[in-house]
This record gives C-alpha cells, sequence and structure tokens, in this order.
C-alpha cells in the first residue's frame, strides 16, 4: 500500500539507522529478466478475491491509491478512481508476518497465553498451566531465531525429563561439567613435579 523505498537514504533515515532504501533481491532480478518488469507492485490495495465459481479463487482485483496530508498534516490514503485493475491467479499467498501460534489447540486444552497469544510460561521454565503441556520457541517467545527455537526445545526436553523421571542428565544451556576436585589437586601435585 505504501510508496516504492527510494534508491538511496532519505533525509530523515541517515547513517548509522538501518537503510530504508529500494532493495532488488536475486528473485526481482529474474523476474525483471524474464517478463521486463520487477514484479512488486506499489502503492496498491486488494479489494477483492475473485471467486472461479467452484470453490477456488481465480484473481484479485485491485486498485492504486495515493497518499496525501490533510489539513491537520495525516497521511491520508486515496483510491485512485480508474486504475482498477484484475489480477489473475491461482493461488494466493498472504504474507502477513508472525501474528500469533494457531489457537486451535491452545483454546482447547485452556493453556494460559500472554497478551500477545504466545503460549505462557514462568519465565525460564516450560511448563504451562496445564499440567503434562510444555511449550518452547516461537509458539512460547513469539517470532524468534532459530537458534532459540534449538534451544529452548533442549532446556523444555531436559524439564520434560525432569518431571517424568525425577532427574535428567540432558545438557542444560552453558553448562560445564566440572572436574572433581582431587583431579584438580592431581593436576596441581603433577604442575609441580614438572617445574621442580
Ligand atoms: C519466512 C521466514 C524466514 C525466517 N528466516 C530465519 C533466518 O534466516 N534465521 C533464523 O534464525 N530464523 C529465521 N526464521 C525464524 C525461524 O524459522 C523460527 O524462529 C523457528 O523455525 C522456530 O522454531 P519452532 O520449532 O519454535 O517453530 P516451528 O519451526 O514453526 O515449528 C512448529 C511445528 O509445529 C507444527 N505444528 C503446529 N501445530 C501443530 C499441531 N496442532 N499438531 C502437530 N504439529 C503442529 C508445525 O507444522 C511446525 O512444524 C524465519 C521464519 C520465517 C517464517
Amino acid at each position: 500500500m505504501l510508496p516504492d523505498p527510494p534508491a538511496s537514504r532519505a533525509k530523515d533515515n541517515p547513517w548509522p539507522q538501518f537503510p530504508r532504501v529500494m532493495k532488488v533481491d536475486y528473485g526481482h532480478a529474474e523476474v525483471q529478466v524474464v517478463h521486463g518488469k520487477d514484479p512488486r507492485e506499489y502503492q496498491i490495495l486488494s479489494k477483492e478475491f475473485v471467486s472461479n465459481g467452484a470453490g477456488a479463487v481465480k484473481g484479485i482485483n485491485t486498485v492504486k491509491v495515493e497518499w496525501t496530508k490533510d489539513d491537520k498534516d495525516r497521511w491520508q490514503m486515496k483510491e485512485i478512481p480508474g486504475t482498477e485493475r484484475f489480477f489473475p491467479a491461482d493461488l494466493v499467498l498472504l504474507s502477513m508476518g508472525f501474528l500469533g501460534p494457531e489457537n486451535d489447540v491452545i483454546k482447547a486444552l485452556n493453556v494460559k497465553q500472554d497478551s500477545r497469544t504466545n503460549i505462557s510460561t514462568s519465565p525460564g521454565r516450560y511448563c504451562t498451566n496445564i499440567p503434562n503441556v510444555f511449550a518452547a520457541g516461537d509458539c512460547r517467545r513469539g517470532q524468534s531465531l532459530i537458534v532459540w527455537g534449538i534451544n529452548e526445545g533442549r532446556q523444555a526436553a531436559r524439564e520434560i525429563d525432569l518431571y517424568l523421571m525425577g532427574n535428567t542428565r540432558l545438557p542444560v544451556t552453558g553448562g560445564i561439567e566440572r572436574r572433581p576436585l582431587e583431579a584438580l589437586e592431581m593436576n596441581h601435585e603433577l604442575m609441580q613435579t614438572v617445574s621442580a
């Protein structure tokens, strides 16, 4: 819906801010070579998914929009008459970002959720308010990174092992196996012998 970003930094976006400029990824470049045009559409509004009459989509009706400031200096979006366009499509993917975990199972089990609809657990813990139900990764901490997914998966496994077996030998974050004191003393004696 917004205009395309500028080719170089705008005045209100100086270094060291993240540059909000037009980026061309290899996928955009490939489409441009094959079809002669960058595939991205800006300042456009989806108005309606058009049915093929047999339960599937056949395209989208769109219209171009423009942004102007009102008398109170607030941006207003207006549809531009005469710019209506139909895009044929067999499949429409909605790219909307992370909107929280799917609710069906969470609601069915009455699992407690936080204000962003993620599954709620105590800090540093992975058990939920429902016995036998544990949560880890994006569904617990919100949209995040693979490393957190791996870390939380392992920590949750440890907590589950402890819960089921009463003890665990699964690794803990930052856990370092400590040498027994005798081994340290033996090492100290050995070093003294070597230096003598
Ligand atoms: C487009 C995109 C790009 C990303 N790029 C990066 C990146 O470059 N680097 C990075 O570190 N992270 C990236 N991430 C984030 C990363 O993918 C996630 O943080 C990570 O996958 C979270 O792992 P997870 O195991 O918590 O959840 P998920 O990987 O989402 O796994 C959850 C699993 O549960 C399954 N599931 C859901 N409901 C049910 C059910 N009712 N029954 C059974 N199974 C169910 C799902 O099918 C899924 O397989 C990206 C994410 C996206 C969407």
